[in-house]
């Protein structure tokens, strides 16, 4: 997720560099995947860094409490900002706008922290391992998209039953007015 860019800030304004790239970001504790293309832009104050990056994060179904991998789709479009000049090595004062991202005395831009704060903004509020998820028996607990719990055939209260008979029971005696 590292990219040297120190070719590209000595070109002139509007070049344009494409990387592929691929490597493992910390997004929720583990490790993830990210592979995709991003498309470098020099301008004249900063590298502009456009993509769409793939990775996957292990979330917890919302509704069956189960882990699963997420796949995420992110499109990056940041702006970063060097921090020391190509040429000279002299320290440049950084622009105004707070948590911008920079590229280092070294000439690197790392691609990581935006991957991982893009990654965070994409994972849903209420994950589903899958649309028709059949979440949880409420009465068990039992995961219902491994097939019926025990509990489904007793699932009619007893006492119902008792209604149903007096139910059938006075529909016979009309039957028999
Ligand atoms: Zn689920
Ligand atoms: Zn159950």
């Amino acid at each position: 997720m590292r990219i040297n860019v120190s070719q590209q800030l000595k070109a002139s304004i509007g070049s344009i560099r494409n990387y592929e790239v691929s490597g493992i970001v910390d997004i929720t504790g583990g490790g993830s995947m990210v592979q995709g293309e991003v498309r470098l832009m020099r301008t004249d104050r900063s590298i502009l860094a456009k993509g769409t990056l793939h990775t996957e994060v292990e979330v917890t179904c919302s509704r069956c409490l189960s882990l699963f991998s997420c796949p995420l789709t992110l499109n990056i479009e940041e702006e970063y900002f060097p921090t020391t000049d190509v040429i000279s090595g002299a320290s440049l004062p950084l622009p105004e706008e707070p948590s911008c991202f920079t590229i280092d005395e070294h000439h690197v831009l790392d691609l990581t922290e935006a991957i991982r704060q893009y990654a965070l903004l994409a994972i849903p509020m209420k994950p589903l391992c899958r649309e028709d998820c059949a979440g949880l028996c409420p009465n068990c607990g039992h995961n219902l998209n491994q097939g019926p719990c025990d509990c489904l055939p007793q699932e009619i209260d007893p006492r119902w039953s008792e209604l149903n008979k007096l139910a059938l029971a006075s529909n016979e005696q009309k039957g028999t007015e």
